[in-house]
């Protein structure tokens, strides 16, 4: 199956993709901190609670990435009420599996809620938007929210049809990926903290990468 962050990671760079649909990724990220510390908070645990649950959770824990996710971590209540935690949607027929952190409901309708980090100055970044774009595909949610982590903020998400034809195709091109086509770099900040930068630089590209 592919997964919800093999769709995010090829919208970071379609070679990230590739690594992460055939090898395994050994880092703990800010992500996974923010996670662990959002979860245990809504829940009414502390942070010391939240690294406890990390520590257990991931073998590849990483004190200073965590601590550095704390400082910069912002709660605030949503004035929504937990639904479920960690919620799988899956689709045997796309053959996508995702996790939603949260379904929440306003008392009316249920929505699922999505981390991310840092939020841009408005609206919602591409990637988050995708993930509300495949909820929409799988479970046929018409709104989701976003929670921005490191400003504390929550934005919403309406689904269009626009939306949910560009998730398609990603969903498209990374099934293509997972084949073993091998796409192009997509260079950026992020090439400095990646995994797999060395192995990166001595793959070069095709012309084949060039349509991924
Ligand atoms: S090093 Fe950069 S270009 Fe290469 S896979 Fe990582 S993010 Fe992509």
């Amino acid at each position: 199956m592919i997964k919800l962050s093999h769709i995010t990671s090829y919208i970071t760079c379609p070679r990230l993709c590739y690594y992460r649909l055939h090898f395994e990724d050994e880092v703990f990220t800010e992500m996974n901190a923010v996670r662990e510390i959002y979860l245990s908070f809504r829940r009414g645990f502390d942070l010391k609670w939240a690294e406890e649950r990390a520590k257990a959770l991931y073998s590849n824990f990483d004190y200073e990435v965590f601590k550095k996710a704390s400082e910069k971590f912002v709660y605030r209540e949503i004035g929504l009420k937990t639904v479920e935690w960690d919620t799988v949607l899956k689709s045997e027929r796309l053959e996508v599996v995702m996790t939603v952190d949260e379904i929440v409901s306003d008392g009316q309708r249920e929505f699922p809620l999505f981390l991310s980090l840092n939020s841009p100055e408005e609206g919602i970044w591409f990637k988050d938007v995708i993930k509300a774009g495949i909820a929409g595909i799988i479970a046929g949610y018409d709104e989701s929210k976003i929670y921005y982590a490191y400003s504390g903020e929550l934005r919403d998400v309406e689904v269009s049809y626009g939306i949910k034809r560009k998730a398609l195709k990603l969903i498209e091109r990374v099934k293509m990926i997972k084949k073993g086509f091998l796409p192009e770099r997509r260079e950026s900040e992020y090439c400095k903290f990646c995994s797999f930068k060395e192995d990166c630089k001595a793959k070069p590209e095709t012309f084949a990468s060039k349509f991924l």
